[in-house]
């Protein structure tokens, strides 16, 4: 399906042109039309082609629904889970290859490729114990079946999560391509649902062979995922009404989809999960120099330049103490000194180019908005390659807490992120992270509970994800960007308002809720 074309040139170097094809209706199939052209974002060099005009969209949903849907439904959680597993050692075995894959598609450097590549196959390994640890059954009761009257215990009521009878819609990002299509499919899958999934076209190849490789390993039941390597086109006017929409990607996008005729008229549910300005929190307490000061740093410098900034977890706004800013910012500068951005290919360069043109310009139109709102405190715009889709690391200086406007509505989404000083105070603190409008994650670095309490439960409704810094788990992190499977990801507001993971959580999204009420004895046996 991931057709390569070999053209020898004077220099026998082998240009690759990959022409990655969609897996729809039990079969791989190219589209026509003008196609739209892959680039390395190193070199700016064509990599591949996508014709993805006159595919059966209508016939690839109706195929899902009738198809993979029965299929998935017949079989146990168990039966569910062992796909997922069949699916994250084929990932793993071809960890390799994917690796190259993901530096010439996306321009990850090793490290960032494994983070994306290995959290895939981590997420789906997660899910299959799930699936294990769930068992043999297909349908799951919640809690214990209720009486309706007092007088009797006869007539009952008991709540029962089924399958919707659709197809889910996963619409993904580019920067994820393998985390995110396992992420989302691993749910729907051991919830037992089918998926049409959807990578951002101009990151497909990782993707694209990932269900190549489970494809020509007889991993996929057919019907029970399908891959669109192109543009949406008229997708979404297909749905029914027992499908559902997962989406990741932009806020403007995000709306676009949510008030899309038919899942308005259809009542279709969809999760987004979009932009998100996620704060750092220093609180007054923490000196410089001291161990939780120094995980903030290495905390921030980490998610500020993996995958080049382009993470919905990046930490965007540095919130210190006026009177430490000054050695935040040091500590923070002496750090990304070492993270150069550079080929990604060479293990000297810690930070790869961003992923697409339109990202870089994107990026560099949001820098110049930066630059005129607010002063750019470190960083050389110009340690960078000539070619290529490159940002250096930078880092900026904005005053005004909340009323610095620009930097809680513009979400720069490359190796770049601002300092706020405040006065100390939990409220400020608050306030000033509550302006990005709801994210994704925030982390708070305290050892004084007094100060720790009222801005973590503050700031506990703005954020699907909150981690605590101090100085008893000073050498344990992470990283704030880190999602794991057994957590939630998503946040409020401005971060799409959606969930997802969070262990077996994250199924029910998959599920209809029903409360089935009639005879005790008769629903155990139906439903045995
Ligand atoms: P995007 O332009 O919104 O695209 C996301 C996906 O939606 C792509 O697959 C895109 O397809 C598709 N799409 C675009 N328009 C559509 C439409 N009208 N109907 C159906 N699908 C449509 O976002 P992006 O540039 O790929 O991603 C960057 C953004 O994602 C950042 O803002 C980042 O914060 C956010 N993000 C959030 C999370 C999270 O978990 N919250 C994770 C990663 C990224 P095409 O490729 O064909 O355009």
């Amino acid at each position: 399906a991931t057709t390569e074309i070999y053209t020898l040139s004077l220099h026998d170097a082998l240009p690759i042109l990959h022409t990655p094809s969609s897996f729809l209706n039990g079969q791989w199939v190219t589209g026509t039309g003008t196609p739209l052209t892959l680039l390395d974002p190193t070199t700016g060099d064509s990599i591949g082609q996508v014709h993805d005009e006159g595919l059966d969209l209508a016939g690839a949903l109706s195929y899902g629904r009738t198809v993979g849907g029965p299929t998935l439904r017949s079989m146990t959680f168990a039966e569910r889970g062992l796909i997922l597993k069949g699916w994250g050692r084929a990932i793993h075995t071809a960890r390799d290859e994917l690796l190259d894959l993901a530096r010439i598609d996306s321009g990850n450097t090793r490290s960032d490729g494994k983070f994306d590549i290995d959290g895939a196959a981590g997420t789906l390994s997660y899910y299959a114990y799930v699936g294990k640890t769930l068992g043999d059954v297909r349908v799951l009761a919640e809690g214990e079946p209720e009486p309706l009257t007092r007088s009797s215990a006869r007539m009952v009521g008991h709540h029962y999560n089924v399958p919707r009878h659709g197809i889910a819609v996963h619409l993904n990002a580019f920067n994820f391509p393998a985390w995110g299509l396992c992420e989302k499919a691993a749910c729907a899958i051991l919830a037992g649902v089918p998926v049409l999934a959807k990578p951002a076209v101009e990151t497909s190849l990782v993707a694209a062979r990932i269900v190549e490789l489970w494809h020509e390993q007889g991993l996929i039941p057919d019907g029970v995922l399908q891959l669109l390597v192109g543009e949406p086109r008229d997708l979404l006017d297909h749905l029914e009404g027992q499908d559902c929409v997962a989406f990741t990607g932009s806020g403007n996008t995000g709306r676009v989809i949510r008030t899309h005729p038919r899942v308005l008229a259809l009542g279709i549910p969809v999760n987004v999960e979009a932009d998100s300005l996620n704060a750092a929190v220093l609180g007054p307490d923490v000196e410089p120099g001291s161990d939780t000061f120094i995980m903030a740093v290495a905390d921030i410098s980490r998610d500020m330049t993996q995958k080049a900034g382009q993470k919905c977890t990046a930490v965007r706004r540095i919130v210190v103490p006026e009177a430490h800013a000054e050695a935040m910012v040091e500590a923070l500068g002496e750090r990304l000194a070492d993270l150069k951005a550079g080929d990604p290919a060479d293990r000297a360069f810690r930070v790869g180019p961003l992923a697409t043109a339109k990202q870089h310009q994107d990026i560099l139109a949001g820098i110049a908005a930066l630059e005129d709102a607010h002063e750019r405190v470190w960083g050389d715009p110009s340690a960078r390659p000539d070619t290529g889709y490159f940002v250096a690391p930078q880092l900026f200086l904005a005053k005004g807490g909340e009323n610095a406007a620009l930097v809680h509505k513009s979400e720069v989404f490359g190796p770049v992120a601002t300092v706020i000083p405040y006065d100390g105070t939990s409220e400020s603190a608050q306030r000033i992270v509550a302006a990005g409008g709801g994210g994704l994650v925030c982390s708070i670095y305290s050892n004084d509970l007094k100060w720790a309490r009222p801005t973590i439960t503050g700031l506990m409704p703005w954020h699907g994800r909150i981690v605590w810094g101090s100085k008893k788990v000073h050498d344990q992190s992470i990283g704030p960007g880190t999602v794991l499977p057994n957590f939630v990801h998503g946040g409020p507001g401005a971060a799409g308002g959606g969930e997802e993971l969070g262990g077996e959580r994250g199924l029910s999204f998959y599920w209809q809720r029903v409360a089935l009420q009639g005879d005790r004895g008769l629903i155990e046996r139906l439903m045995r």
